[in-house]
Order: structure tokens, then sequence, then C-alpha cells
């Protein structure tokens, strides 16, 4: 176990962000997909780092919940969200071509969807930036088993920090619950993991965390390419 994932706890993760400089000089942004790990993460920026800023990628498909708990947590914070949206001609142009629902139609075309919508956007938003935060899981998806804490985004020149990496289903739901935090009533509706409305479903009590998105395709192939592997 690293030092960073010890000190990434439950119990300890103030007492890191706080000392964030020690290992990150410049830009240090948090990616909120406004799921409960990312709410974990909002409540440690914005009570111990409030000079971290935090971005929304809205694909435009959003749960209406999801917008729900924006709102209420830029009310309970008192912040705003920096909203990141895909560029309009792309997806225009691929709404005309392929049609509102071309994702479950191919992995293909599934995959031009989320570039347009979430990839491109991403690189917008980590312009300026030195590192990133996010909020994935070891146990989460296989695809995310060999998760650390921290890593070098090939795909960006910056670090990605996962301070959440060893973290449980269990702690954040209990963190959350401790500090009363606002999370996505879908939550509690069968949905472990929210994405896009037509991309997620609610899943069984024993189902892997992350087999209600894009439950068409392989377990091995659930990212939407924002989480592409990066360098530990
Ligand atoms: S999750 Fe679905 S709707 Fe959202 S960007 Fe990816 S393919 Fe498109």
């Amino acid at each position: 176990m690293s030092l960073l994932s010890l000190i990434f706890s439950p119990s300890t993760i103030f007492n890191d962000f706080t000392d964030l400089p020690e290992y990150i000089s410049g830009k240090i942004v948090l990616a909120s997909s406004l799921g409960m790990e990312d709410q974990v993460l909002t409540h440690v920026v914005r009570t111990v780092r409030p000079d971290i800023g935090i971005f929304v990628l809205d694909t435009g498909r959003l749960h209406q919940e999801t917008y729900s708990v924006m709102s209420k947590t830029q009310e309970k914070y008192e912040f705003k969200y920096q909203v990141f949206f895909p560029d309009t001609h792309a997806v225009q142009g691929m709404m005309s071509e392929y049609g509102p629902n071309l994702f479950y139609e191919s992995i293909e075309k599934r995959k031009l969807c989320c570039f347009n919508r979430k990839v491109e956007p991403l690189s917008r938003a980590l312009i300026g930036s030195s590192a990133w935060i996010t909020g994935q899981r070891r146990d989460q998806s296989v695809t995310r088993s060999g998760l650390s804490v921290i890593e070098t985004d090939q795909s960006h020149g910056i670090l990605k920090l996962n301070p959440l990496a060893e973290w449980s289903r269990n702690d954040i739901m209990d963190f959350i619950a401790t500090h009363n935090i606002p999370y996505n009533v879908l939550h509690d509706r069968g949905f472990p993991s929210i994405g896009c409305a037509p991309c997620t479903r609610a899943v069984g009590p024993d189902d892997d965390v992350r087999s209600g998105r894009w439950w068409w395709e392989d377990s091995d192939k659930k990212e939407c390419g924002l989480h592409i592997k990066s360098k530990g």
C-alpha cells in the first residue's frame, strides 16, 4: 500500500487535501459526475480546499435527478460548478448521421457518442491544470481493479489523483450519511453508478457496481474514454 493510499483513507482524507500542495504545484481540478463518490470529494474540497475548482461534463443526456443533486450541492456549499457542454457541431453531425440512439447499435458508435459528449469536453475542461481529481474506486469494476491513487494521465499530460481508490461503497455511504451530503436519489433506486440516462439502468444488490452502465456490452469494455488506462 502506498503512502498516498494510506493518507487518503476515510478517516484522514481531510488532512491530505489540506496538504496537497506538498505533492503538486499548479492548478488542481475536481471532475464531478454528481455520483456518490464525487459528492464525497466535493464536500471535502468545499470544506478544506475551496480553491480547487469543480467541473461537470453535461453530456446533454443526464437524468433529471442528476440536475437536482447539482442544484442542491451548489446551494449547500455556496459555489457554482463550471459546466462543459459537447461541441454543438460535433453532436449535430453525429445525431443527423446516426440518430439519437446510436449507442445501442455498436461499440464504435457508443464510443463515438462518449467521445463527443465526454472525452472532447474533458480535454477542454483540463486545459491549464496540472492535476485532476476523480472519484474512481478499485472495486467498482474489473476495468478499475488495478487503479492507483496517483497516476500520470498520459492523454492530457498531467497527474490524475484517485483518492478514493481503496474506499469501499460502504465507506462512501457512511461518509455521506455522517456529513449529511446531498446525493443522487437514483442511488436509492438501484443505481450504484450513474451516467447518461439512456446508458444507465438499475442493478440488483449483488451485481457488479457498474453492471448497469452500457449493460449490453462486455464487462471489460465498460469505460467511456474519460479514464483510459493511465500510468501508475
Ligand atoms: S454514456 Fe451513452 S449517451 Fe452518454 S455519452 Fe456515452 S454513449 Fe452517449
